[in-house]
């Protein structure tokens, strides 16, 4: 029974992906089971109008109902309908429109039971934590890892078949990894139980993996840490994680990079920053500060006569590599003026003797203002 999905949703055959979604929409409003509890005629119509979406919404399957029709566009989309799985327990492709709108509602959370398959079937990503200083940041290193995970088996390279028997399409599912039982309108979509999601049976497995594909062993590898690496950067190695079920993809390794705190420097992105104590009397008169960077350059920075506090100098380039460029970030030096201790007689002297010759307003034209202003406040 040939039906006309475009007359199903009432849109054109020209309609836009958009207008489909609409007219889709309007109607499963109407005609949802919930709405009509009992109506026989609404549950067919909401059915029809559920399988006329599911073909129009995919670009592919559109295409080859337009060509070929209904069959057409079933053998087009040959992956199924997506499903709203997870949450609901439950997955159906007649329902698959939903999906799109529970996607747009909840992000990409329900995902088609054939992709769940997959998912499940590929390997386990890995994390693997190391700790690097900043001057190895700075620079970027060669490290070796050593880590015991599921690796190919070697017997039968990850097949899960003994000798040359390749696996054979399973019989349950007919390769698909998923069977589809209808419980009155609801289709559901579950992991086939006989291939257990796989889509192939093993008629002579091997024993060394008892058919998985996969055993446990030691993998080690060298990795590239860039240089400009931050503390909690992921770098992902791709296929390095757990090998796949029966030769399915393997996972991806995750490095996580922590970078150990420094003596000296602390970092803002790809600035390296520095605080430098010098004496009050340095700030004062001026001076020049040798200030070490990453690249063992000593860096020279002029402070000129009357810096304050917490002034900062930037030395353009010294300061941390962006990942993948050859620009550097700056150095930033931060001058902390450090009050005199612990004073000698004789030191007192010359500061008391400094003090009468100072005047305030000119040497100390900040906290002249202030006090100036607090008198103000209180007369
Ligand atoms: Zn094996
Ligand atoms: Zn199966």
């Amino acid at each position: 029974m040939a039906r006309d999905y475009y007359a199903v949703l009432g849109v054109d055959r020209t309609a836009t992906p958009d207008e489909i979604k609409k007219a889709y929409r309007k109607l499963v409003v109407k005609y949802h089971p919930d709405k009509n509890p009992g109506d026989k005629q609404a549950e067919e119509k909401f059915k029809e109008i559920s399988g006329a979406y599911e073909t129009l919404k995919d670009d592919q399957k559109r295409a080859a109902y337009d060509r070929y029709g209904e069959d057409g566009a079933r053998a087009g989309g040959a992956s199924g309908g997506a499903g709203f799985d997870g949450g609901f327990g439950f997955s159906s492709s007649q329902f698959s429109g939903f999906s799109d709108i529970f996607e747009e509602m909840f992000g990409s959370a329900f995902s088609s039971g054939r992709q769940q398959a997959e998912q499940h079937y590929s390997g386990s990503d890995i994390r693997y934590d190391v700790s690097i200083t900043l001057e190895d940041a700075y620079r970027g290193k060669k490290i070796g890892l050593k880590f015991t995970t599921l690796v190919k088996c070697a017997v039968c390279a990850g097949t899960g078949s003994e000798g040359s028997k390749r696996p054979a399409p399973c019989p349950t599912c007919g390769g698909r990894g998923s069977v589809r039982q209808n419980h009155g309108f609801i289709t559901l979509e579950r992991a086939c139980q006989t291939c257990g999601g796989s889509g192939s049976v093993l008629s002579d497995p091997c024993k060394k993996c008892s058919g998985s594909g996969r055993v446990k062993g030691e993998k080690t590898l060298e990795v590239n840490i860039p240089a400009g690496v931050s503390s909690g950067s992921k770098i992902r190695v791709a296929g390095e994680g757990e090998a796949g079920f029966k030769g399915a993809s393997p996972g991806s390794l995750y490095i996580c990079v922590t970078v150990l705190p420094h003596k000296i420097f602390t970092r803002n992105n790809s600035d390296l920053c520095c605080s430098a104590p010098i004496s009050m009397v340095s700030a004062a008169l001026g001076t020049r500060i040798g200030v070490p960077s990453l690249d063992g350059v000593n860096c020279e920075v002029d402070v000129p006569p009357g810096t304050q506090s917490g002034t900062q100098f930037k030395v353009r380039g010294k300061g941390i590599p962006l990942i993948n460029s050859s620009k550097k970030g700056d150095l930033i030096v931060e001058i902390i003026v450090e009050t005199p201790v612990s004073l000698s007689k004789k030191q007192k002297e010359i500061l008391e003797q400094f003090a009468g010759e100072r005047d305030d307003k000119t040497n100390n034209p900040k906290s002249f203002e202030f006090f100036k202003k607090m008198r103000d406040l209180f007369s």
